[in-house]
């Protein structure tokens, strides 16, 4: 395989999206399904570091990652080197049929990252919502219990299950019932909008998860599941203290501690896992997205006890660690080895920070700019009355989209924009991509303001 490079600045070479990207998402449409949506309709060609050129030859530059999976770069050559061997040597036995060596290494690397100075054992499957539902299935059998507390603004999955876990309802639940029962649902510490203000957050929201447990029986749960940074769900970042809180919680009632890892962690803010930042350490941790560089791959690491609980059998998949998935996280592992790309996401934080944070007093649009390392997001709303402004959040994507920006829009109001860079990202680049979404936020706010100034004229 030849690997493919891509020149790391930003080209506008037609409109975005292109002639040729219009026809084939013209094509698409007549043969795909209308269930799945589309950020920005442009087909790529090639990618590498943190730039996805477009069939029209357009270079974008890339703030979405593949939603936080390319983050060694979509043509790492570490990847390229292992996943090139092992796609020569054989593409699927089925690890539960007959063994490869790959599905050990992968597992020991993440028994010794992972948090927690315990013996551990790992499982590997596909994608994160079959780790989620895993992470469930071992903590059930191993606690003889069935209750999993989930939080407000979760993101788990789109399987049934994790869709009960999952807190949005459009368009993630839609349509989808019925769902699940014994997920039950606790607030979620998020500072920003706090009723009583960001300094209550934590204790307010641990009374509740006490209370709601106490109502339920403590001893009915199996497990509590929650992001250490949500992800889906606006790049919230609980307020300190929240997590080993509940960590706690957890202990004192038996019940299961599952760290959903799969946005957050493998370096994505600074720490090698988003719960290090408060020494948070998992029962059973769940890595997926950046786990294997593109290839899917997912997996629950945690604690013998637990892992070892569940029947011989009954944890499996037919693709479940597939030779090709597993090769690619071993490239994975090796592109994170000199501590580099971790390092990294410090300094993107920096620049972003330097450039983002001024506009939260320029902008009247802007309430909230945060995150942690490469994992950073920008809240758009009413300033007074934080009213979300989906609206606005969408324009500001819109805009940058057509100056060659990729930036996602999330949140449960759908009104925060979010970064997730590849840790490979160039200083200039990242600069130039932070300058046209400056540039577009400041515009739209200016456009925000006649707007409102008019209505108050005409009022
Ligand atoms: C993406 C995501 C999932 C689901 O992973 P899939 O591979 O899409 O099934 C679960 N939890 C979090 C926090 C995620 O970001």
């Amino acid at each position: 395989m030849t690997p493919v490079s891509v020149p790391q600045s930003r080209l506008l070479a037609t409109a975005i999206p292109g002639p040729r990207s219009v026809e084939l998402h013209a094509e698409r449409l007549k043969h795909v399904t209308s269930g799945f949506g589309i950020t920005l309709p442009v087909f790529i060609d090639r990618a590498d570091g943190a730039i996805l050129q477009d069939v029209d030859g357009n270079r974008i530059i890339d703030f979405a990652s593949g939603i936080a999976v390319t983050s060694v770069g979509a043509s790492n050559p570490n990847v390229q080197a292992h996943v090139g061997d092992q796609l020569a040597r054989f593409t699927h036995t089925c690890f539960m049929v007959t063994e490869y060596d790959s599905f050990t290494a992968v597992c020991r690397w993440l028994n010794e990252h992972t948090p927690g100075e315990f013996e551990k054992r790992t499982a590997l499957f596909s994608t994160g919502a079959e780790a989620i539902e895993n992470a469930i299935k071992i903590a059930r059998s191993a606690t003889g219990r069935q209750k999993v507390l989930v939080f407000d603004d979760a993101y788990h999955g789109r399987s049934l299950l994790t869709m009960a876990m999952t807190a949005k309802e459009n368009p993630y639940k839609l349509n989808f019932g019925p769902f699940p029962t014994e997920v039950i649902r606790a607030p979620f510490a998020a500072p920003l909008r706090w009723p009583t203000g960001a300094e209550n957050a934590t204790a307010e929201a641990l009374a509740a998860v006490e209370r709601i447990l106490d109502a339920e029986g403590p001893e009915t749960f199996a497990a509590m599941v929650i992001e250490p940074i949500q992800g889906e769900g606006g790049f919230i970042v609980p307020s300190p203290g929240f997590l080993p809180g509940l960590r706690e919680i957890a202990t004192r009632h038996g019940i299961v501690f599952v760290l959903d890892e799969i946005q957050a962690g493998m370096g994505r803010t600074g720490l090698l896992f988003a719960s290090n930042h408060e020494q948070v350490v998992g029962d059973l941790t769940v890595t997926a997205k950046a786990l294997a560089g593109g290839l899917p791959l997912s997996a629950v690491t945690g604690r013998v006890e637990l892992m070892n609980a569940v029947h011989a059998g009954g944890l499996g998949g037919t693709y479940a660690g597939n030779p090709l998935a597993c090769a690619a996280a071993l490239g994975v592992f090796e592109a994170f080895e000199d501590g580099a790309l971790v390092a990294n996401a410090c300094w993107i934080e920096a620049v972003a920070r330097e450039m983002l944070d001024p506009l939260l007093s320029a902008a009247g649009i802007v309430v909230d700019v945060r995150g942690r390392g490469a994992m950073l997001a920008v809240e758009f709303a009413d300033r007074d009355t934080l009213a979300p402004r989906a609206e606005l959040a969408k324009e500001i994507a819109a805009r940058c989209h057509a100056q060659g920006l990729l930036v996602l829009v999330c949140g449960t109001y759908s009104n925060v924009i979010r970064l997730l860079p590849p840790l490979v990202i160039e200083e200039a680049l990242l600069r130039d991509g932070l300058t046209v979404l400056r540039d577009v936020v400041v515009q739209v706010d200016a456009a925000a303001r006649e707007t409102a100034t008019r209505e108050d004229v005409a009022a």
